[in-house]
């Protein structure tokens, strides 16, 4: 009796704390007492996510490095390990070669006994050359030595030539062994090299599983960073991510600061507002930040071309794209595929124009982002 009553008032408990957590608050994120973050707060979360965000996809990066460097040395491998089938299919045919030699030379040897023995036999038993014959027939002392003579000789012949025959049959032997030395030996290479790669393998498989580790947890913050960002108004700050792939994989290059120069189509010096980054038409581009899209369309000189709001007065553009994939109105997170690199526009070359303004004014694009900065050349004028 005791037991239910507990058990019954423990369920209104749970169904009372329950009903107090489903409560709305002002914003979905608060601190331990329930008390909704501020605005600063937020932007600190946010900032640390971003944070955390930029190390993963640096450390993805430097994974895609290694993997890169590591499928490198396999087709190495792969080359060192063809190349030795090669040899080992030329030395297998010799070896074959050489065996078909051997069995020919011992029917030769077998063929020469055979003559040899039927020859003695016929010498010493029906033959016209009877030891005895010689004799008989010799008809003078010098013809008797003589025609001993030219017996011994025939016979010694015989001999030798099985002999010869002999010496060849070993001598094949031999080089077959040598040969098959020389095979055994890269077989031993070749199965080496194949544990090498078969090791390289599995190292890039177990990288590549770690990447999607990776990708998961970026995901992951991007959407915190989108779900935080849509909790603020204003700019929300933070470090840009870098708007191509790769921020430490050069596959793409800096053609042209922010600064005065003499422009390439119009041969006038002009002030160039973004840096200009070549890269491969079709190179997806990222926003460098939280934001909305406020245009994604064509834009004159630009060509297509996309900008972000970040709030605050502060927007990105991406110029010169080949195709569009951001829609006006739409809310980006950083690493956000937004367009595609092209050469619409005044543009000599595929590259992404990028631009920072605030408030119009165009900004030094690099500043954001201080390991590329460390390359500028020193001629540029700001
Ligand atoms: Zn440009």
């Amino acid at each position: 009796m005791m037991k239910k009553k507990i058990l019954s008032l423990l369920l209104i408990f749970a169904m009372v704390f329950s009903f107090v957590s489903v409560m709305p608050e002002d914003s979905a994120y608060a601190d331990d007492e329930g008390r909704p973050l501020t605005e600063e707060e937020l932007r600190e979360q946010m900032q640390n996510a971003q944070n955390d965000m930029n190390d993963l996809v640096n450390e993805k990066d430097a994974i895609g490095a290694q993997i890169t460097a590591l499928c490198n040395e396999i087709d190495k491998i792969k080359e060192q390990i063809d190349l030795l089938d090669t040899d080992i299919k030329t030395l297998q045919e010799q070896i074959k070669q050489k065996e078909e030699e051997i069995v020919k030379k011992i029917e030769e040897i077998e063929i020469q006994e055979k003559n040899l023995n039927a020859r003695l036999k016929a010498m010493y038993k029906n033959g016209t050359v009877n030891f005895v014959d010689v004799l008989l027939g010799s008809k003078s002392i010098s013809e008797l030595v003589y025609n001993i003579k030219m017996v011994r000789m025939i016979h010694e012949y015989d001999v030798e030539v099985v002999e010869i025959l002999q010496h060849e049959h070993e001598e094949l032997e031999r080089i077959k062994a040598e040969l098959e030395e020389a095979k055994a030996e890269l077989d031993k290479k070749r199965d080496e090299l194949a544990s090498q790669k078969a090791e390289k393998d599995a190292k890039v498989s177990d990288l590549r599983a770690k990447q999607e580790v990776y990708d998961a947890q970026i995901a992951d913050l991007k959407n915190l960073v989108r779900d935080l960002a849509s909790e603020l108004t204003g700019y929300v700050g933070g470090e840009f991510v870098w708007p191509l792939p790769s921020y430490t994989r050069h596959s793409w290059y800096i053609t042209s600061w922010v600064g005065w120069r003499l422009h390439p189509i119009y041969h006038s010096w002009r002030f160039h507002g973004g840096t200009d980054i070549a890269a491969g038409t079709g190179t997806p581009i990222y926003a460098c930040g939280v934001g909305t899209v406020i245009k994604s369309s064509n834009y004159s000189n630009y060509g297509l071309t996309v900008m972000i709001d970040h709030g605050d007065g502060v927007v990105s553009l991406y110029a010169h794209c080949s195709k569009l994939i951001a829609q006006v109105g739409q809310v980006v997170a950083p690493g956000d595929k937004i367009a595609e690199v092209g050469m619409t526009g005044a543009a000599t070359g595929p590259h992404l124009h990028f631009e920072v303004m605030i408030h119009g004014d165009e900004q030094d694009s690099m500043k954001y982002f201080p390991d590329i900065e460390a390359y500028r050349p020193s001629d540029v004028i700001l």
